[in-house]
């Protein structure tokens, strides 16, 4: 099977198209989203609609989600982030707030766990990008892969049988292979706003018969969504974050 995984859309919907247009190319069989599909970006409606009406496409929630329904609170994320939920809450048709209230934290597969930011406490938003975060996670599932988003860092995190624990950054266009024994935490990277100083859009397809990884960076036209943050008037600062991918 070839298993698309993609996260952190943030209401980025130029961005969403290219990546669909690239996968449809690369034979997928299914596809696993891993949450925020709003926020920061200025077409909530359009991209939840999108993924919704994509072909055997499971869905969880992330934090930009959960803050868009007062799941919890937006006031305690930075000020631009803040000001983009607002936003969002006003923009989203009720159809679409029932859909993100749907959504669940984490799925389990077989060998591999989906989550947004962490299995160990889904809903905590605790980014994992060390060691010590990596063992906390591979200690709440016993599956072999953990695949997270969240950080909009593509990132390969592997574990062998001695708590030894290697870091791996991905940049470009990687492909990497996962046939060992080794446990592994696996983050996709963004789609939406990329923050690895790359401003392309990023997804994996995840091939369990060759046990490969393949990261895809994807273009697309960056300057079409700046424009649109500034006819919705939200932060500027938005529009420079993707323009840099940071
Ligand atoms: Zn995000």
């Amino acid at each position: 099977m070839r298993l698309m995984i993609f996260s952190d859309i943030h209401g980025n919907l130029e961005a969403l198209q290219e990546v669909c247009k690239d996968s449809s190319t690369r034979n997928v069989h299914r596809s696993i989203f891993l949450g925020d599909l709003v926020g920061y970006g200025p077409y909530p409606n359009e991209c939840i609609e999108l993924v919704r009406n994509l072909k055997n496409c499971r869905c969880l929630a992330g934090n930009h989600d959960v803050a868009t329904l007062w799941e919890t609170s937006p006031y305690g994320m930075s000020k631009a982030a803040k000001e983009a939920i607002l936003w969002t809450m006003d923009q989203l048709s009720p159809e679409n707030k029932a859909y993100l209230s749907s959504l669940p934290d984490r799925l389990d597969l077989g060998e591999m766990t989906f989550v947004h930011a962490n299995p160990y406490n889904p809903k905590g938003w605790r980014y994992v990008m060390d060691r010590k975060y990596a063992l906390r996670s591979f200690a709440a599932t016993r599956s072999r892969i953990v695949f997270i988003g969240h950080s909009h860092r593509p990132l390969i995190i592997s574990k062998n049988h001695w708590l030894k624990v290697s870091i791996e950054t991905i940049v470009g266009d990687i492909k990497s292979a996962v046939n060992d024994s080794r446990r592994r935490i696996i983050n996709c990277g963004s789609v939406g706003q990329p923050r690895d100083d790359d401003p392309r859009a990023c997804y994996l397809i995840y091939d369990t018969r060759k046990q490969t990884i393949h990261f895809h960076r994807v273009g697309y036209d960056v300057q079409k969504t700046v424009q649109a943050i500034q006819n919705a008037n939200l932060p500027p600062v938005l529009g420079r974050r993707i323009v840099k991918g940071t």
